[in-house]
């Protein structure tokens, strides 16, 4: 899984276990826009599937239900086994949530129990090298310390020491090593 991937699932999960519909779609579109492949799909159903409950807030049923099953058609072509990831479980959240708008019911969306915001550390992507014998360097985090995260690592090249600084940028997360001074 991406960290752009984690970053947007997560914040997206939240705002959308909150009820905040708006909100969520546009963090999933965050991650919908930069990631590939199966995990842009399943970011373009949860960007579509928000955005029907937020449709259906607004009294907007039709273009509610046609939005789930757009979602319901991506979701066709991603791998069953993508990354941990169940499509299956997926599908039936957002089965469920248009069975609702069918029925006139008030929908009570559940997030699939198969999608979780990612493993709790994440190992970051990123061109980042030793400020002084230019060895690759290796991130690993946990999840809720990838924004702002400041820390003294040694190099396992040269031993020397640097100053390690993580910040995200929308659903970017940005790396650098620095020499400390
Ligand atoms: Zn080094």
């Amino acid at each position: 899984m991406s960290p752009a991937f984690q970053v947007s699932c997560s914040a997206g999960r939240s705002l959308f276990e909150a009820g905040k519909f708006h909100a969520a779609h546009d963090a999933f579109e965050d991650g919908w826009r930069v990631c590939r492949g199966d995990e842009k799909r399943v970011l373009q159903v949860l960007v579509l599937w928000a955005a029907a409950l937020h449709h259906h807030e607004n009294g907007r049923g039709g273009g509610a239900r046609r939005l789930l099953a757009r979602a319901l058609e991506r979701l066709g072509p991603v791998d069953e086994t993508f990354d941990g990831l169940d499509a299956e479980s997926l599908k039936t959240c957002v089965i469920e949530t248009w069975g609702q708008l069918e029925a006139g019911e008030h929908p009570t969306p559940r997030w699939p129990d198969a999608i979780r915001p990612g493993p709790a550390r994440v190992a970051l992507e990123h061109d980042a090298r030793c400020p002084y014998c230019a060895e690759p360097v290796q991130v690993s985090l946990p999840m809720e310390e990838l924004d702002g995260a400041d820390s003294v690592e040694d190099c396992p090249s040269c031993g020397r020491q640097w100053a390690l600084k993580v910040r995200r940028d929308g659903a970017d997360v940005l790396v650098s090593a620095h020499r400390l001074e």
